[in-house]
């Protein structure tokens, strides 16, 4: 096989579980008859972005190049590129292949795909066949079934981290059909629970936020959550023991699930959609009584985020976010360890210079 052509990108990338993201120069590979080849204009800091780059999850490539919120502009395409005209501007989210035959594939459930999906950071790239590296870049060349269309109303860096946070919760409030009558709570209000907050009331749900920031309370009414409840105040908790549907826990950290379980009524469910680094102890009890249900969910396929972009696009809905240089990227990482994030981090690419 002929060795494929690559060009030089900068991008912020580490080397190592306890270093710090710097300026470092990466290889794309020249975009190939089916490519995309884009500038990034914005791409959003999503909390998986630090639990790769730490490897809290065990499965870190280094050199890491986080990122996979990615707004920006068409800059090339390959000849047989059908979908897509340079000047465009268009969206990647977490996926930049799958194997595209398997039955999940076949779905446009690429992200459930049975021979492995292709993630923008933390996987092989097919051709390149070495680690992946994601969008915290000037430039990412990706395959134009991976591309995404962006409503042209919406903000472009505010709709970056629907790439990611809008549709791992998107995803599952449409899977279990959250809707009119249904009380329903979000547990964490960081980038993804933010974004399940305004989609729950969008969907007609009486939407709960728990979370265990006081200061949050009225910025999550504000967002569209109709009550607040404080998860660290047991009065609290206990006045709606019982009485929930549905519950997306969003959380990043160590918790205890089990006090969510209680929250629910007979046979309602709870969807994990947070990733923290260590297992969560699940106590048979709060499950075994009133038949409740423990589901997990994962971002969302290509078919699924292009009608969440475009839901998005119809209902006007963006994030909540706080633009930052490249540059800032190590301190933005701290500050969202701290819960201090209103509601996600977007790095504005033209400070990679
Ligand atoms: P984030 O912006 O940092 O938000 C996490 C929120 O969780 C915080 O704002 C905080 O909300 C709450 N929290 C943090 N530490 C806590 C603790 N010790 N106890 C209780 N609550 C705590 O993170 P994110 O980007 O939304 O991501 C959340 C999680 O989802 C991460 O683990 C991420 O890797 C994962 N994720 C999963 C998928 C998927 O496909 N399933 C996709 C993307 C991300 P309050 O201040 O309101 O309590
Ligand atoms: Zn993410
Ligand atoms: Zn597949």
């Amino acid at each position: 096989m002929t060795k494929p052509v690559c060009y030089s990108t900068k991008a912020f990338s580490t080397a190592s579980a306890s270093a710090p993201l710097g300026a470092s120069s990466i290889e794309r590979r020249t975009p190939t008859t089916s490519d995309v080849q884009i500038q990034i204009l914005y791409c959003g800091v999503c909390h998986s972005d630090l639990h790769y780059a730490r490897n809290e999850w065990g499965f870190t490539q280094y050199p890491a190049v986080p990122g996979h919120e990615i707004v920006g502009r068409v800059t090339a395409i390959g000849s047989r590129v059908t979908k897509f005209k340079v000047g465009e501007t268009v969206g990647v989210g977490c996926l930049v292949d799958s194997c595209r035959t398997c039955p999940n594939c076949r779905e446009g459930l690429e992200q459930y795909c049975d021979n492995g999906m292709t993630m923008t950071y933390g996987s092989t790239d097919k051709i390149l066949n070495r680690p992946t590296l994601g969008g915290y870049a000037q430039s990412i060349v990706v395959t134009e079934s991976f591309v995404l269309r962006m409503p042209a109303n919406l903000n472009p860096a505010a709709a970056a981290p629907l790439l990611c946070a809008g549709i791992t919760t998107y995803s599952p409030l449409r899977h279990w059909k959250v809707g009119p009558g249904q009380k329903v709570g979000i547990v964490g209000l960081g980038g993804l629970g933010h974004m399940g907050v305004k989609f729950a009331r969008a969907f007609g749900a009486h939407v709960v936020l728990f979370t265990t920031s006081p200061s949050k309370a009225a910025d999550a009414k504000r967002l569209g959550a109709h009550e607040v409840v404080l998860s660290t105040d047991e009065a609290q908790m206990a006045a709606h023991a019982g009485t929930f549907d549905f519950i997306l826990d969003a959380v990043s950290a160590s918790h205890d699930i089990n006090a969510y379980f209680n929250q629910l009524k007979r046979d309602g469910n709870l969807v994990l959609i947070g990733a923290p680094e260590k297992p969560l102890p699940v106590a048979a009890f709060p499950l075994i009584f009133r038949r409740r249900s423990f589901s997990g969910s994962l971002i969302g396929g290509l078919p699924e985020t292009q009608e969440m972009l475009d839901f998005c696009g119809t209902h006007n809905i963006t994030c909540d976010i706080e633009m930052i240089c490249m540059d800032q990227i190590n301190e933005a990482y701290e500050r969202m360890l701290k819960s201090d994030v209103k509601y996600r981090f977007v790095i504005d690419m033209a400070s990679l210079v």
